[in-house]
């Protein structure tokens, strides 16, 4: 592991240097760091680390093992560090023992990396963009992954009954799937590699296909889910040209959204008609409504958001102690909001409210004093990351009757 003194020759991003999990390394991420970015970029002049930028880009595990990382030595190079004995020096002992104690091959860090800028760059839903670095990551709940986190659960494929359901079966593998992937004329999809891990398969995938290509296995892949989903939940098997024929439609749907797109957020009429009438987003946004409210001495906000077809994805309804102004309830609203879609990954997101006052202000970027002081004040409890992320958002603010 790399030890940071001026973190001038370490990167932040597939190095190791985080004093925790499982490669000490950061995997890139939609942040406002690049992906290259130097250590010291994490650091001010007294070199103390940014503790906002630091909050703002890692989970809260990240900052904590990156804020545990000792100070001395700030002003020396980065170095390398024998992890194995309790000095840092290296041992042709401890490294015999490491070598027989590791049975399996680190993480393909690199891979890791570059998957995941594939995926970000595809012109999906952030819906299925989630869902495919979840296969990537094996976070998907199929049930060779249920069973390996202890759960009592039949590990073979509920579909064809014959394999073990990993994320590569379920998706790729299976064979009730090959005429339903020989409709796509995709490359690579007839190989039965099962052993290959998803992401190995997917990175070898993604040199063969266009961008076109690999949002059409995006699309698909993220159907068969849903279809394997509906099966398991209430046994009914949907039909692969149905599912091929909803890829279609959605494709359609995309490609048509696309060249209307640049009108899509021209219109700043706050009254006009599409905004009597809740409207989804376009496919690549997720849309958060927020309310306030103050009833019977109690103050409440709430926030729903939204994909492109309408569908909810979370409900978020909280208490907020004690009386505060109706406009602060709404701003602060928004905020809940807009770091929901944070934890969802998703930045681009479009916030409606019916609050005008508050929509206004956020839109004319004027910080005004009260507005600070309330973000400045929710920072402290505990949001951070959004004020500052602002300008980076791709949120579109809009004041709507419906909201
Ligand atoms: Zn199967």
């Amino acid at each position: 592991m790399l030890r940071i003194g001026n973190g001038q020759n370490t990167r932040v991003f597939n190095e190791p240097w985080i004093p925790d999990g499982d490669s000490f390394t950061l995997l890139p991420r939609l942040c406002n760091l690049d992906d290259n970015a130097n250590v010291s970029c994490l650091l001010d002049e007294t070199r103390r680390w940014r503790a906002d930028l630091i909050r703002q880009s890692f989970t809260e595990d990240e900052a904590k093992a990156i804020f545990s990382l000792p100070h001395r030595g700030r002003n020396q190079d980065d170095r390398w560090m024998w992890l194995l004995t309790p000095n840092g020096c290296f041992t042709v002992k401890s490294a015999y023992h490491a070598l027989h104690s590791k049975n399996h091959p680190p993480p393909n860090v690199n891979a890791h990396g570059k998957v995941w800028k594939s995926i970000w760059k595809l012109n999906i839903p952030p819906s299925t963009k989630v869902f495919l670095w979840r296969t990537v990551k094996t976070t998907l709940p199929t049930c060779t992954t249920l069973a390996k986190r202890a759960l009592d659960v039949d590990k073979k494929c509920f579909i064809c009954n014959i394999e073990e359901e990993s994320c590569m079966h379920t998706l790729v593998g299976c064979e009730s799937l090959n005429k339903f992937w020989q409709l796509t004329n995709l490359m690579g999809m007839n190989l039965g590699q099962e052993e290959l891990s998803f992401l190995d398969w997917l990175d070898d995938a993604f040199t063969k296909w266009s961008p076109k290509e690999a949002e059409t296995f995006a699309l698909a892949a993220h159907r068969v889910w849903f279809r394997r989903n509906q099966a398991r939940i209430d046994g009914k098997v949907e039909t692969l040209d149905h599912v091929w024929d909803g890829v279609l439609n959605m494709w359609q749907s995309m490609n048509t959204k696309a060249l209307n797109n640049s009108s899509d957020h021209s219109s700043s009429d706050p009254v006009s008609d599409s905004q009597v009438r809740w409207q989804p987003p376009d496919w690549r946004n997720l849309k958060i409504n927020v309310d306030a409210s103050r009833r019977d001495g109690e103050c409440r906000l709430g926030c729903v958001i939204r994909n492109y077809i309408g569908r909810c994805l979370v409900v978020l309804i909280k208490r907020v102690e004690g009386m505060a102004p109706i406009d602060h309830l709404e701003a602060l609203a928004i905020l809940e909001g807009m770091k929901l879609s944070q934890t969802m990954t998703c930045t681009s997101v479009i916030v409606e409210s019916d609050a005008r006052r508050v929509i206004n202000l956020v839109k004319t970027g004027n910080t005004d004093a009260t507005y600070l002081g309330l973000l400045r004040a929710a920072n402290k409890s505990g949001f951070d990351g959004v004020l500052v992320f602002w300008d980076e958002w791709l949120v579109y603010f809009q004041h709507s009757l419906v909201a």
